[in-house]
């Protein structure tokens, strides 16, 4: 067995934290993701840069912030070129494979590049008897999306090198919309009430025109989504829960199966004596809101969409049961897994390694600040509008710049600029804007100061009207 430690990755597509009980998550169990969690550490501050799908993966790959990329938004597939950190493992003589999601686009320019082995969904992909990509054309295999996914990065270390290390990317494309389970978890839940959360009626009240123009309601859930007629004589009051309960089920019985598969592997890698020497981690490319402020969906720095869900075990740096509240960001995943790995971190890449923090140390100067961007503006189907700001520990300050800024997939007319600033201690759901409170005066200042810091940084522009 070679010193250098293997690396499984195991990303699903729009998983949140507060579904998988290791985080508290009241609506669900999840025995094999706390596997990982009891195994090693668990992380509370883990934040995307971007909160959307595409974006957040190229994030992941390069280390880089989206303007660096150039992936910043649905419409902007990744240039394959880019150095990504499966490449620069690679080339240090690791096997490197992926499967299952890519969504970086396709063809010549945009295919998986850095991967001795790739089988990966067109697109979004289905998932049922899905299609995949394979280097030798598109094939079409029987069966459900994430039990395959799980299928073939299994067979892969099966047929692996064992004089050599591995770094296996298993991307699912569950639990994403429209959420259709499989049939071992089809009635699941059945007859239950899972609890809607506190913000189910938010009527943002205190906030920006964006958060009341978002379409991400359940009263926007489409009949692809509910999978079920609307029963008759229901108040709209009644139609929002029921609809709500049809969603978050679905949704539910997605993730069940991703844990199942999720065991699976980490069982594999017991029955090889595998786990010692191999970092495993469970993420998700963004956070959801599972009705929360009434919503389905992302894109929004609030809470519920910014967090990503972030375990990882690895034994030989990981105290077992171990809880990290420092931030750590979608940019630091790569130069973290190189630092493990012991390859050099190229200067260009813009996160930075948290591997002390595994071990329980916090390095002097560690952030405790950080930046995010959403560069789509009143998308067709979300109408989620542009914006920048900072979350610290203990607050976050959100500029809606309102500006689609000519961004592919980002639509006109642009709108008036608007702030929120919301006190995460006194208000950590993040229901009441306190941007004009005279009180927090000094914070906005220090806020706004700290975000212009941070945008020169990693080497982004102010918006300018
Ligand atoms: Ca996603």
């Amino acid at each position: 067995m070679s010193s250098r430690p293997n690396l499984i990755f195991i990303m699903s597509d729009d998983h949140a934290a507060h579904a998988i009980s290791a985080y508290g998550g009241r609506i669900n169990q999840t025995p094999h993701l706390d596997r990982i969690a009891a195994n090693g550490m668990r992380f509370d501050n883990c934040f995307c840069t971007n909160s959307i799908c595409t974006p957040s993966r190229a994030a992941v790959l390069t280390g880089t912030y989206n303007h660096v990329n150039g992936v910043t938004t649905l419409n902007t597939p990744m240039d394959n070129r880019l150095q990504t950190y499966p490449k620069l493992m690679q080339a240090a003589g690791y096997q490197t494979a992926v499967f299952g999601k890519w969504h970086l686009g396709h063809g010549p320019a945009h295919d998986p590049t850095g991967f001795d082995e790739s089988v990966v969904l067109p697109d979004q992909g289905e998932y049922h008897d899905p299609e995949f990509l394979t280097p030798e054309g598109t094939v079409t295999i029987e069966g459900y999306v994430t039990d395959l996914i799980t299928d073939m990065s299994l067979d892969w270390l099966e047929r692996r090198d064992t004089a050599r290390p591995f770094a296996l990317m298993i991307h699912h494309k569950a639990p994403h919309r429209h959420w259709e389970p499989d049939a071992k978890h089809a009635s699941m839940y059945e007859g239950e009430t899972i609890p809607e959360p506190h913000t189910f009626w938010d009527d943002y009240a205190t906030r920006s025109a964006a958060a009341a123009a978002a379409k991400m309601h359940m009263l926007d859930l489409v009949e692809a989504d509910l999978k079920a007629p609307i029963p008759e004589g229901l108040t709209e009051k009644e139609e929002v829960s029921w609809r709500y309960q049809r969603y978050i089920k679905d949704y539910l019985r997605c993730v069940a199966s991703i844990d199942d598969n999720v065991g699976r592997v980490l069982d594999y890698l017991d029955e090889n004596d595998l786990t010692d020497d191999t970092i495993v981690v469970y993420t998700s490319d963004q956070g959801f809101f599972l009705g929360d402020h009434g919503w389905f969906d992302k894109r929004f720095m609030y809470e519920e969409s910014l967090a990503m869900p972030f375990l990882m075990q690895y034994p030989r740096e990981i105290e077992p049961g171990s809880v990290c509240g420092e931030i750590v960001l979608n940019v630091d995943f790569a130069p973290t897994f190189l630092e493990l790995a012991g390859l050099a971190v190229p200067g260009d890449i813009q996160g930075t390694s948290f591997r002390s923090l595994l071990g329980g140390e916090t390095p002097e100067g560690w952030q405790t600040s950080m930046y995010y961007r959403y560069w789509m503006h009143r998308d067709e189907d979300h109408d989620v509008w542009a914006h920048y700001g900072v979350r610290t520990l203990g607050h976050k300050l959100i500029y809606f710049y309102n500006d689609p800024l000519g961004q592919p997939g980002a639509l006109g007319p642009s709108d008036p600029p608007e702030w929120e600033l919301f006190d995460l201690e006194a208000d950590p759901f993040e229901v009441n804007n306190v941007y004009d409170d005279p009180a927090y005066a000094g914070v906005v200042a220090d806020l706004q100061r700290e975000l212009a810091r941070l945008q020169d940084v990693v080497g982004d522009e102010p918006h300018t009207t």
